[in-house]
Formats: structure tokens, sequence, C-alpha cells
């Protein structure tokens, strides 16, 4: 047996399906690119969170 302890925060999604690979990443990538600039997301012109950032957010497990 082989001890892959990962530290909590670390990003290794070895044993996670390709989907779920494939949507993480594409919600990081949502994430940074939709950005709060004065209250309002700067790729959709939403009020910020936009629709978009808090999909992705929902995603990625954030609070
Ligand atoms: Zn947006």
């Amino acid at each position: 047996m082989s001890s892959t302890a990962t530290p909590a925060g670390a990003t290794t999604p070895d044993h996670f399906p390709p989907e779920i690979v494939t949507m993480l990443a594409t919600a990081r990538a949502e994430i940074d690119r939709h950005l709060n600039s004065g209250g309002r997301c700067v790729l959709c012109g939403e009020p910020f969170p936009c629709t978009r950032s808090r999909l992705a957010d929902l995603a990625l497990g954030a609070p």
C-alpha cells in the first residue's frame, strides 16, 4: 500500500472521472474570467457575482 496523503487545499484530481476534472477546470477558468469590477462582472456586465461565476463557485464547492 502506498501512502498518498494529500495536503488540504491541494488539487490532485487523479481519482476523479475525466468529466469531473473537465468541469472543475472549466469552473476554475470561468472564475478567472468573471471578475468583479466596481460591483459588476467585467465579462457579462451582470451585478457581481454574476450567474456564471456563482455556478462556477458551486461547482468548485466554494463557500
Ligand atoms: Zn460574469
